[in-house]
């Protein structure tokens, strides 16, 4: 697929680009590996200025930045500024702890005065998605950046303007021009670069189609990788869960980003006593929902990020209702050809009905209802997937309880679930494997060497 930036609200064709040649990835990978090179001797100070400089860039430029993600696939330009100033963030929190994260552990051990040690490991790729352009590689980049790491990555064929940007605002920042470098690479390329000796490891976030394809590739050339794949979030209301608080959460836990959150709340899991209210609250929420220009700060949902997004989504609510689904409410239609997708409410979702195992990534919910906790947690890890999720439930502790019960990666308990630079991110079962950020994920492609002296 051509690398473009086409606004899914104007439908205009902004900007198409040429794929990176042949010589263009030698030169980017020869580049890194010199870069690695040098990274070896350095200790982890010499690298945390350029990230604190590049935590400031993101906060002078939030509008300028924001911008870009708007035009390229259409997120309210509210929650565009909200992703740059995580980033900023991010990159903040690596530029102040990395050097307390990367340092030696002392190991007690017969063997003698053991140490583990963290040192840069080599190139690494990265294939990225479009959803949250800059976070999903400043999670990547901020961390391993630290760790000594160049990168060379592949970004999502419809966000290339969020690319570039943000290989400009590392450059910007003071990074040298070897430690990241964008290339727009074809499926095949992508396959030759995780070939080459120089790289060392890849990582993906995307689907578990690609995710598949790039592992696959990345295994047969025993190159260590990280997943972070897609999600069926499971959002379970307990008995005794504070209405106010879910009816308050669940539909932001839905709609953010227009729904294309891996981690969005997918699988609204009601225990019986409050299925109904929950039901007429969520429906509230909806019809509420004001779906417009991205750019306007009155709209509250944006068109998604292409009208193959949308296409698909519509596909997979189709043969949802076909299986016998009820389409228990749907947004009235608006007057706009943006790719707007109307918020939608499924319910009667039987476990024969396609939908049951699938992720929908877009603004549409899907409510069951449940007897009690248990029949809760059942359900809740009755998913192929297990990526986030949240709980809702009278106290935190019992919370907590539900909470270690369900297979999955990370649980919010009574509360939104938020992406932050000390916390760990990332799922088991096909949700993916490995942790971005935090303590084990700046740890993923760092070389943990082991030295033992007597
Ligand atoms: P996708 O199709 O897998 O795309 C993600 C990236 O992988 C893009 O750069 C894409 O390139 C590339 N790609 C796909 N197939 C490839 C292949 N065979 N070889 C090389 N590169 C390949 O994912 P998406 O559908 O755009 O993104 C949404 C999915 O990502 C959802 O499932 C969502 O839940 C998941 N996601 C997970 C996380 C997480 O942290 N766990 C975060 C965000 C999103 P092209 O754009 O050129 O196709």
């Amino acid at each position: 697929m051509a690398y473009q930036t086409i606004n899914p609200y104007t439908n205009k064709t902004i900007h198409t680009y040429e794929n990176a040649t042949n010589a263009d990835i030698e030169q980017a990978l020869a580049n890194a590996q010199a870069r690695y090179k040098q990274w070896r001797n350095d200790p982890v100070s010499s690298r945390t200025a350029a990230l604190q400089k590049l935590a400031d860039l993101f906060r002078d430029q939030v509008d300028e930045l924001a911008t870009v993600l708007t035009t390229d696939m259409g997120k309210l330009f509210t929650e565009a500024k909200g992703e740059v100033l995580l980033c900023a963030d991010i990159a903040e929190y690596y530029a102040k702890n990395a050097e307390r994260l990367l340092a030696p552990r002392q190991i007690k051990s017969i063997a003698g005065e053991a140490q583990l040690e963290n040192h840069p490991l080599g190139v690494l790729l990265a294939v990225e998605p479009w959803n949250f352009p800059y976070y999903q590689m400043m999670r990547i980049f901020a961390p391993n950046y630290a760790v000594g790491d160049p990168i060379v990555y592949k970004h999502a064929a419809n966000t290339p303007g969020a690319a570039l940007a943000f290989e400009k605002a590392v450059i910007e920042a003071g990074a040298p021009v070897d430690a990241l470098a964008n290339l727009f690479l074809s499926y095949d390329q992508v396959a030759d670069v995780i070939a080459d000796k120089r790289i060392v490891g890849v990582a993906l976030t995307g689907s578990e189609r690609g995710g598949r394809s790039v592992a696959e590739a990345a295994g047969k050339n025993l190159k260590k990788n990280t997943m972070e794949l897609g999600g069926a979030d499971a959002f379970v209301v307990a008995s005794d869960a504070d209405m106010t608080q879910v009816n308050a959460i669940a539909p932001r836990a839905r709609l953010y980003n227009c729904g294309q959150v891996c981690t969005s709340s997918k699988r609204f899991i009601v225990t019986e006593n409050h299925y109904d209210e929950f039901l007429t609250s969520l429906k509230q929420a909806f019809g509420n929902a004001k779906l417009g220009d991205p750019m306007d700060p009155q709209t509250t949902l944006a068109p998604m990020s292409s009208a193959r997004a949308k296409e698909k989504l519509q596909q997979q609510v189709d043969a949802a209702i076909d299986a016998g689904a009820t389409l228990y409410f749907r947004h009235d239609p608006v007057d706009s050809t943006g790719q707007f997708f109307l918020p939608t409410i499924l319910t009667d979702i039987t476990k024969d009905n396609p939908a049951y195992y699938q992720e929908f990534f877009g603004p549409v919910a899907m409510v069951y209802k449940v007897k009690d906790d248990q029949e809760a947690i059942e359900l809740a890890n009755d998913s192929e997937l297990g990526l986030g999720g949240i709980v809702f439930a009278g106290n935190k502790e019992r919370g907590a309880k539900i909470a270690s019960q369900i297979e999955t990666g990370m649980v919010f308990v009574n509360t939104f679930f938020s992406t932050l630079p000390e916390l760990e991110f990332g799922g088991v079962k096909l949700s993916g494997y490995g942790r971005e950020m935090g303590e084990s994920g700046i740890l993923s492609f760092a070389n943990q060497e082991l030295v033992v002296k007597r």
